[in-house]
């Protein structure tokens, strides 16, 4: 099935994209503390290779990264890929295609934790690291327990951070770095394994999970250090990449 191409612009409007994106990272760490998490430092059964990400994030992780991180990464195989994009995704499933499946790859530890179980670029960690929690400690259950309130907003947020990163790519992190490395050598070819961003076609959840709607009303009008709101830049950066192919849903939620 072919679905409308996207504009491929990694560096389109970085620094007011990694303004949301830190908000949005300080904003998941507020919400997780409404619940209550058993997750410690240490614990580090989630820290895996499925480290799936936006262009924007693999580009905020580079900033601080140590060479030999940067090369840890860089060295990775064998590791799975995600089909596609969350909004590609939710756009393929509203129009009743099924989803396609990600490419397996073994799943080993994180090439970016240490030794004693820490993660060793935390404070730039993606968000797909940032949502996981459990209300249970994992070591002993075998398993995380996550409530699903926490789990729909979480996954509306990887819809929203898709949708703020526009021109960005979505894929593996060992993908878009190297993606990333060519992009700056001026080889801009993408390579099939990542997808273009796309806005957020349509509600994936339920348009009457209240509390969702509440917590996204709570980020889109939190202040930045610009001294504007979450919405405001968000809507900027939007209007300024021109048009799209369709609305967002995330619109309508103020
Ligand atoms: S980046 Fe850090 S938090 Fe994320 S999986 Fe790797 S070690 Fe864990």
């Amino acid at each position: 099935m072919t679905l409308p191409p996207v504009l491929i612009r990694p560096d389109y409007a970085y620094e007011a994209k990694r303004e949301l994106l830190e908000a949005l990272y300080a904003f998941v760490e507020e919400e997780a503390s409404r619940f209550d998490f058993r997750c410690e430092p240490g614990c580090s059964s989630c820290c895996t290779t499925q480290l799936y990400v936006t262009s924007l994030e693999a580009r905020y992780l580079l900033e601080d990264l140590p060479p030999e991180l940067r090369q840890r990464l860089l060295s990775l195989s064998d590791y799975p890929r995600p089909a596609t994009s969350p909004n590609t995704m939710a756009l393929l499933l509203m129009r009743g295609k099924e989803p396609p499946e990600d490419e397996p790859g073994e799943i080993r530890p994180c090439p970016l934790l240490g030794s004693e179980g820490l993660c060793l670029v935390y404070p730039r960690r993606p968000l797909t690291c940032r949502v996981m929690f459990s209300r249970v400690r994992c070591s002993l259950s075998g398993q995380a327990e996550v409530p699903p309130e926490f789990l729909a907003l979480a996954s509306l947020l990887f819809q929203l951070l898709e949708e703020l990163d526009a021109g960005g790519v979505y894929g593996h992190l060992t993908d878009v770095v190297r993606f990333l490395e060519e992009l700056e050598k001026g080889a801009p070819e993408v390579p099939e394994w990542l997808s273009g961003n796309r806005e957020a076609p349509d509600l994936a959840y339920l348009p009457e999970e209240d509390a969702l709607r509440q917590a996204l009303a709570r980020l889109y009008r939190r202040k930045l250090p610009s001294g504007r709101t979450f919405k405001e830049v968000l809507d900027e950066i939007k209007k300024g990449f021109g048009p799209r192919e369709a609305l967002s849903f995330l619109d309508e939620i103020l």
